[in-house]
């Protein structure tokens, strides 16, 4: 199948999306859906479109008979990029440049070059003169870099996402990725009473008290067993700003913590550990407020799920190796598919992780074909598989 993939279309096409800034904030995933719909149109989709906000708009392209009667595949892929920060770039990053095997740009990894894959894929079967085996439901979606309310979660509550089974070509090095941490992010205010600062004593210290927290809360063992693919939940305090002077006793001060969570574990139980483990500091001077400003739960598909070995058969056929199944730290747009419409779903991309958000961002062209060339096979061979096929 490899040789079916054509490199140069695929960077094309990958190109095409890059130099559409959808740069969220603001997003305006809106601006590049025209070159979506351009690139899928040779396959004659149904195409149907969401937009909770102006400009923030996702597509759904449903390619096949669309009649019920053959099994669905969710391609779900996000057309925003975070933002391209500072002067740290050394290309425009927004023009696709390429320079032998690497294509530079923001989203090349991060997942334009993704999405181009698949659509790649769809022409790579079309070579071979073979036909997908299911229907494919491309979600293009808005807003994942900023939590998804307005791509993901927008589709699932306009009742779109309808599936089997669904792949995500988020950059995993093509890994299969089937657990993802969620994460927290938590302020917390510290208050003292001021007095003044050559008698610390006579106050009480907001600084002091703050330090506590930090040493109650960072890297702390919150218990419960490790997750075979995630580890232990996790908690960083990454911010802490506090006090006013250095003659006065600190009347506020306030932290911003990171939690990373394991799968199961719900935000009410994420915000009572870190109350927990506050609560039980030794201090009647201590006070505090908690504010819980980012969540987004964990998920994971079992690694024995029949998805994955279908993954695994389409890795075999494309590249003659299997993939390593992994866990990640870090949350996709997985998560809605799997915890909120109930569809196994895989994080399967080209492009490394560590590609991702920053300066310079590229791909490895090479790369991009491996994975339009595991897709065609998956595209090819997808049946719907439902409980794990084998114990993981
Ligand atoms: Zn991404």
């Amino acid at each position: 199948m490899r040789g079916h993939v054509d490199a140069d279309a695929l960077v094309a096409c990958t190109r095409a999306l890059v130099e559409v800034d959808t740069q969220n904030p603001p997003g305006n995933e809106q601006a590049v859906l025209p070159v979506v719909r351009h690139l899928l149109e040779p396959f004659d989709p149904r195409f149907e479109e969401v937009e909770p906000a102006p400009g923030r708009a996702s597509l759904v392209a449903t390619i096949g008979t669309g009649g019920g009667d053959r099994p669905t595949l969710i391609v779900n892929g996000h057309l925003d990029v975070v933002p391209v920060d500072g002067p740290g770039w050394t290309c425009d990053p927004f023009a696709g440049r390429l320079d032998g095997d690497r294509l530079y740009g923001r989203g090349t990894a991060d997942m334009k070059g993704g999405i181009a894959a698949a659509v790649e894929a769809l022409h790579a079967l079309r070579r071979a003169g073979r036909q997908p085996s299911c229907d494919l439901a491309f979600h293009l979606v808005a807003d994942e870099e900023r939590g998804g309310a307005l791509g993901t979660q927008a589709l699932v509550d306009a009742g779109a996402v309808r599936g089997d089974a669904c792949l995500v070509p988020e950059p995993t090095g093509l890994a299969v990725c089937v657990a993802e941490r969620g994460l927290m992010v938590a302020t917390i205010t510290v208050f003292g009473r001021p007095a003044h600062g050559s008698e610390p004593r006579r106050g009480v210290s907001a600084v002091e008290m703050a330090a506590k927290v930090v040493l109650a809360l960072h890297a702390a063992d919150f218990g419960g067993p490790a997750h075979p693919l995630l580890g232990t939940p996790t908690c960083n305090v990454g911010v802490i700003e506090g006090g006013s002077g250095h003659n006065t006793v600190a009347e506020r001060c306030a932290l911003t913590v990171d939690r990373r969570l394991l799968p199961g574990m719900t935000r009410a139980e994420a915000e009572a550990g870190l109350r927990a483990r506050i609560d039980a500091i030794d201090d009647g001077d201590l006070r505090y407020e908690l504010e819980v400003s980012v969540y987004g739960e964990a998920s994971e598909l079992d690694a024995g799920h029949g998805l994955v070995d279908q993954v695994q058969a389409a890795m075999v056929a494309a590249l003659g190796q299997p993939a390593p199944v992994i866990g990640m730290g870090f949350t996709t747009d997985a998560r809605f598919v799997r915890n909120q419409a109930g569809i196994p779903a895989v994080v399967c991309g080209p492009g490394e992780v560590s590609q991702a958000h920053v300066h310079d961002e590229w791909v490895a062209v090479s790369r991009l074909v491996d994975a339009a060339a595991v897709y065609a096979e998956l595209f090819a061979s997808f049946a719907p598989a439902t409980a794990a096929t084998r114990t993981s």
